[in-house]
């Protein structure tokens, strides 16, 4: 089955500039799947679609099988997103932040805190949890902006230039990260301008250009061709 199956989707800004024109693309159930493109390409937009924060013009997305629309609350509950720009409070202490998030799905009591402290220690950051989120490095926000999306151990990751600016010791501490949820059974897909990236992690890539989708392969298949 599918994680992803996005038909005819498009979107036009309120300024009138079209960001999406009539994407199709399909995202099988366990890939590590990549988005590629230049900047501007339209990435971000259908991420903001997928996570229900920006209003899509037209078309479809399931998510799992099951239409977004009309089971809104299924979809959230399946999803993990990872923005591009860190959005918590810098005032608010990081286990509070990860809490918060558990809060919103819905876990309680001693679950939501035992959720809390195993995806602080994945991610190495439970020595941090009573510190404010300003006091942290730059790749130790990155690391809990992924703490935060997993809480809910959702079935589908999806993280947007989750290494823009990160140094290579972390990025590839972070990709090892992703291989493992991976590997335990969490569809993965990420946005990347780095082909070095989804050629180390990603078994199938789209290439979106100018809101199109220009290419939809395997990696293998895309590295053959170069
Ligand atoms: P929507 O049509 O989805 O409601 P809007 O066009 O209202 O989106 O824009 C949402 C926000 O993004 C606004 O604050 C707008 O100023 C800002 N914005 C406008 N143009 C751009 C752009 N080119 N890139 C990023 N953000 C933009
Ligand atoms: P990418 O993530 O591939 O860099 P985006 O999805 O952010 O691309 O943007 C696609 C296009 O839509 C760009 O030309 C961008 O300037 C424009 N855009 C993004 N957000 C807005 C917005 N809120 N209002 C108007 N235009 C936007």
């Amino acid at each position: 089955q599918n994680a992803i199956s996005i038909r005819n989707l498009r979107k036009t800004y309120a300024n009138g500039h079209v960001a999406l024109k009539g994407v199709d693309l399909d995202v099988k159930e366990n890939d590590f799947f990549a988005l590629l493109g230049p900047n501007g390409a339209g990435k971000s937009t259908i991420i903001g679609i997928i996570s229900t924060l920006v209003n899509a013009s037209d078309g479809s997305i399931k998510i799992f099988g099951k239409d977004a629309a009309s089971h809104l609350h299924e979809a959230k509950q399946s999803l993990g997103v990872v923005p591009q720009e860190i959005n918590f409070s810098q005032f608010e202490k990081v286990a509070d932040i990860v809490m918060t998030q558990a809060g919103y799905y819905g876990l309680k009591g001693s679950l939501a805190r035992e959720r809390t402290e195993k995806y602080l220690k994945k991610l190495d950051l439970w020595d941090k949890r009573d510190n404010r989120s300003r006091m942290l490095s730059g790749g130790m926000k990155r690391r809990l902006m992924i703490a935060r999306a997993l809480v809910h151990e959702p079935r589908l990751l999806i993280l947007d230039e989750p290494t823009a600016g990160v140094d290579i010791e972390l990025r590839r501490s972070m990709w090892e990260f992703l291989q493992e949820i991976n590997r335990n059974g969490t569809t993965i897909v990420l946005t990347t301008h780095y082909l070095e990236e989804a050629e180390s992690l990603c078994r199938n890539i789209a290439i979106i250009d100018h809101g199109q989708i220009v290419e939809n392969t395997s990696m293998r298949a895309l590295l053959g061709k170069l």
